[in-house]
Parts: structure tokens; sequence; C-alpha cells
């Protein structure tokens, strides 16, 4: 067993570069050497590849991976080559005699792990699959079983057949996601012979959680153009939730000079090929997409994802921050908030197959946005997991909210709702922030708000201070949206309580940031400038290198190195090969293949 282990973290250190194994990984790779069975459920990130690839170069025979992807297929075999492992797959972007080639390479034994699609597997199954010696079978995204998960794949559910053909082969199931049904299915459906279970915790501490309230489209553009052009040269990507707003915002973001593409399933598969390939590539710094974009992705350097709109649940929204700082480097994930959104969101999932489990799901989401405590607790708690420290590395943890006697406020929005009530009127929140503003715009003058008695009462503040106050009240209960009657606001028994004085009340005092750049056309221009600047860094240096690298050999830039490895060099900044492979991430073959040319470019740098 010890001896297994010590053979296993060589191999990770020959093969991978890395010195240790994260949580749970060691384990895993002892059940299969032990010929066991297993299934793992790990966030994004987390590191369940090595799982099977470790055990597959330890054991006899060919190991077969069942990925449900080509483009997840093609970055795995690309790293493992890379790292002088014998990998390949069989799929449909192949010719016959390409397939023919690969699979008499397996026969003969030389093919340490094969990555092939479930249909792929099942008409294999009743050729020559059955004939080659398995070493382990390691079905990834497993959660594809399950008709309760959203990526459900029919297939899935005759995999079952791989385990009787090879009853003696270990199998190991890998998902990312899988709530207790998805899990059950797993189990029951994919043929595992009483498996351990390994269950990792869902923190990603790297991925640092943000929440912006209050901002319309202008807002949110400057913000975002603010917030990338601190991020030069790092990658991201945008969700929105629908396709227009995809186009529009990396429309927006284009003409502020910034290089952002869109993404969505109304494009050609050609386009979204194109868009992928570029922004794996390093050849599109932004992607602005609908939940389309994504799965295929095992990008290991996105930098920020941002959240143009509000997600449906926090499952989606979990997942699609994982996509970001897989490497262990540090990500940005800010979501933009809007009462807006809230709305079209409940109409969709008043309007779905199952209103009352989406509300649901959509109402924890508006808690997680709404929070005013670590916002890692609320989103690891949904998952069932306790965090018991503040994380420390959230907005709320961050700038801990500021309470204060909040009832004078309160009570002029109050009781200008209700006089408003009282004339048998009904106003949504912006227009009664616009009374309270004692604004003369049509909206306010036409139903004649304007006679009103605490119209103007709220004219101190800013339209902002008041949506954030107005926000917090329907949070607290003193008012609500009446989503029946054309989303207006409505006073609650709690706020005429409020109203009447009879209770204290605290509000926090909100955080509205001053986005400082006013757009015009000539600041485009010079911030476009900023932009190209070139960078003289050490790290800009190597990424340089990486890049030539990678096209030359047709991978992605992350499989040559990571970013977190070149940070590590430029700190490190190695004087010999012998120095550079003290790196994590660096293995021999790498050394071997290219670790010249980034030696040569840090010796020239520190000269
Ligand atoms: P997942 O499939 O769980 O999303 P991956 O297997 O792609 O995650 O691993 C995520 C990243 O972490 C990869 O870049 C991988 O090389 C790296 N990684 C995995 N295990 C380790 C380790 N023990 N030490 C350092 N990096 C690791
Ligand atoms: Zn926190």
């Amino acid at each position: 067993m010890n001896v297994l282990m010590k053979s296993s973290s060589e191999i990770l250190k020959k093969h991978f570069g890395y010195d240790s194994f994260r949580p749970l990984q060691e384990e895993i790779i002892s059940e299969l050497l032990n010929g066991k069975d297993a299934m793992v459920l790990m966030p994004t990130g987390g590191g369940k590849s090595l799982c099977f690839q470790i055990p597959a170069l330890m054991m006899e025979g060919t190991a077969l991976i069942i990925s449900p992807l080509i483009s997840l297929m093609k970055d795995q075999v690309d790293a493992l080559r890379t790292n002088g492992i014998s990998a390949s797959f069989i799929n449909s972007s192949m010719n016959r005699d390409e397939e023919n080639m690969a699979i008499e390479k397996c026969m003969r034994g030389e093919t340490k792990l094969l990555y092939l699609s479930p249909e792929r597997a099942m008409a294999d199954l009743k050729g020559w699959l059955p004939r080659l010696k398995l070493s382990l079978i390691a079905i990834d995204e497993a959660h594809c079983v399950s008709q309760w998960g959203h990526d459900f794949r029919p297939v899935y559910k005759v995999l079952h057949q791989l385990r009787e053909s090879f009853s003696n082969v270990p199998l190991i199931t890998l998902t990312a996601t899988a709530d207790k049904l998805t899990r059950i299915d797993i189990l029951s459906l994919l043929g595992l012979r009483s498996p351990k279970q390994f269950v990792s915790s869902f923190d990603r501490p790297n991925i640092s959680l943000a929440v912006k309230f209050g901002m319309n489209k202008r807002d949110k553009i400057r913000d975002i153009y603010q917030f990338i052009t601190k991020h030069k040269n790092e990658s991201g990507i945008i969700y929105c939730t629908s396709r227009a707003s995809t186009e529009e915002v990396a429309l927006d973001l284009k003409e502020l000079g910034i290089d952002a593409k869109c993404y969505h399933a109304g494009m050609s598969s050609d386009d979204r090929t194109k868009v992928q390939e570029d922004f794996i590539n390093d050849e599109v710094q932004v992607v602005c997409a609908t939940i389309a974009f994504g799965m295929g992705i095992d990008k290991s350097n996105v930098r920020f994802v941002l959240h143009y709109n509000l997600p449906k649940a926090l499952e989606n929204y979990f997942q699609e921050i994982g996509r970001g700082g897989r490497d262990g480097l540090k990500c940005d994930a800010i979501l933009y908030f809007s009462i807006g959104d809230l709305i079209m969101l409940r109409k969709f999932a008043e309007e779905s197959g199952q209103p009352q489990i989406n509300l649901e799901k959509l109402e924890r989401m508006k808690e997680y946005a709404e929070a005013q405590i670590c916002r890692r607790k609320i989103l690891l708690n949904y998952f069932g997991e306790n965090l018991r420290e503040h994380c420390n590395n959230c907005d709320v943890c961050g700038n801990p909210p500021k309470h204060f006697d909040g009832k004078l406020i309160a009570q002029k929005a109050l009781s200008a709702l209700k006089r408003i009530e009282l004339e048998g009127k009904k106003v949504g929140g912006n227009l009664l922030i616009d009374v309270l503003r004692g604004m003369r715009n049509q909206e306010v003058l036409l139903p004649g708000l304007e006679k009103i008695k605490t119209y103007g009462a709220g004219a101190d503040m800013s339209a902002k201070e008041w949506s954030h106050y107005i926000l917090q009240m329907i949070q607290i209960g003193l008012m609500e949206i009446a989503y029946d009657d054309r989303n207006t606001l409505r006073i609650t028994s709690f706020g005429d309580l409020v109203l009447k004085g009879t209770v204290t009340l605290s509000l926090v005092i909100p955080t509205i940031e001053e986005t400082k750049i006013r757009i015009s056309k000539d600041k485009i221009r010079s911030k476009k400038v900023v932009v190209e600047e070139d960078d003289t860094s050490l790290f800009e240096v190597l990424r340089k290198i990486r890049k030539e690298i990678a096209s030359e050999r047709g991978v992605p830039p992350y499989v040559i190195f990571h970013d977190k490895t070149l940070r590590l060099m430029e700190e490190a900044r190695p004087m010999t090969l012998e120095e550079m492979l003290d790196i994590s991430g660096v293995s021999q073959t790498k050394i071997n293949l290219f670790g010249k040319k980034f030696l040569n470019a840090i010796i020239d740098y520190r000269n």
C-alpha cells in the first residue's frame, strides 16, 4: 500500500509536475488501485482528472474514459500528451484511417488512456472494445445519467453495460454537480459495485464573490469597462440572460476598445466553435455569453466571471462561477442584481412546468444576492456545507454592513406610498423614488403625484441611495412587490406599524461605488491606448513565449503551463533547469520539450 502511494506521488511529480495531492485524490487513487469502484463528487477545478489518470498510468492495460463532449476529450488528451503520456480519443472528427490507427495502437497496448463518447463506447462494445485489456473505466460528467440534472444524455442510462462486459475492472464516476436525486441515479444506473463515495468540499476559496445592486444598463457597462481595464490581458466571461443582451454587451465593450465577442445558441455552430477556440487560445479576451457557453471548456486561466443578469438558481450560479480560477489563482465573480431581472425571472418560473420548485430556487438566489452576511457561507450552506469562519473573500466580509436608525428614511418612503395608495393610485419603485425626490417628469405629473404631501420629502438623497433603501424595505417586509398587480409596490401591515412609529427600525448604509469614468469618444480612444500598452513584467514575457509554443504545437496556452506555474516562475526566477523542475506544474517532460525557452527568457530578463 505504502509502496503504491509512494509511486503515485512520484508519478504526480514526474508526469504532472505537482508536489502534493489535493484533498481526496490520494484516497480515490488507492481505491482504484485496489480494484474497487468509486463515486466522486468534486467541484469544477477540484482536480478530478488526476484521480483516474494516475491509476491509469500505474495499472496494466488501457483506461477507458467516457466523456460527453469532443472539446473536453481533446483538451485532456492535449494536456496528457504534452506531459508525455500516450493518450488518444476516437470520435466523429476523425476519418476511417485515423480511427483504425488509434484502435490498433490500443490493441497493441500502447495507449494508456482512451477517451470515447458514450455513444461511441456503446457502439464499439458490439465490436472491438471487448477484446481490449482495460485497466479501469472512468465515467466523467456522470450527472448526465439523471433526468433530474440539467444535462441529461439518454445514452448514459445504458452505460451500465460496460460494467457487465468488464466485470472485474474498477469503475469510477465523476461529477461536479449532483443533488441527492442525481446521486441516487448515478449509483443505481451506472452499475457501480458497492462503491465508496468521495464528496469533497465545494468551497472554491480563490473565487472572490461580490454583488452590485442598483445599476442601470449604462452603469453596468461602465462598471464592467472599468473592471476590465484593470484586468488587461486577463480572460473573462460575462453571462447574460438573453441572446440579444450578449450581442449588445459585446458591442458596447468593443466600442470601448475591449476585445469582446458574443456567444449564444442562436449562432451557427461554426461561429460558436470559433469563439470558443479563440477564447481557449487567448485570442479573444472576453466572451459575453448565455449559459450555452462553458460546459465544454477546461480553460484554467479564466480570471473573472461576471453576471450581467441574475441567474435563475444558485446551482447555475455556482456552476458558472466555477469556470473561473481552475488553476487556483484569484478569480473575481461579480453579480449585477436588479429588481427588473428578478421580476422577469419570476415570470419565467411561474410559466415553467414546475413553478413551485423554480420559484423556490429563485427565492434562494435572491437571498444570496441580498445577503448581509458572508456570501460564501450562504452559497456553501445551499449545498449542505457549513463554513465555520467568515471567508474574508467576499464583498460582505470586506465591507461589513453598517447599521443606523433608519426609521425616518423608512417613514418618508412608507408615507409617500401610503398617500399614493389612498389616492387610489399604484406605483413601482422608480416612480416612488421620483415622487420622493420631487422630480417633475411625465410619470409623476400626469397622475398628479406632485400633489401628495410627501412629494419631494426625500430630495436630499440620490436615486441610487433611495433604490438601495427601498430594496432593504422590501427585504425587511415593510413593503412588497405585487407580482399579481403589474409589479407595483404595496405597503404591508409591518410597514404600517413602522409608519405609525410604534417600532424601531435599523437600516444599512448602502455602499455606492461611483463609476469614475465618463465614457466619451475621446476617452475611449485614450483608454484604448492604455489597454494595448505593453506590459514588460516577466509574467508577460513568459506568457508570450507560452503563446508561441502553444501555437506551434496547436494546443491552448494553458496546456503548456498554467498561469499559476508562470507566476511561480516569475517569483522564483530559476537559473537552471533543475531549479525550474522544483516549480509546481513543471514536469520532466515539459522541461525536455520547452524548459530551455522559458529558462533563457528568465535569464535574459534578470540581466
Ligand atoms: P476538474 O476536472 O475537477 O474540474 P481538473 O482535473 O481539470 O479539475 O483539475 C483542475 C486543475 O487543477 C488542473 O489544472 C489540474 O492540473 C490542477 N490540479 C489537479 N490536481 C492537482 C494537484 N494535486 N496539485 C496541483 N494542481 C492540481
Ligand atoms: Zn465572506
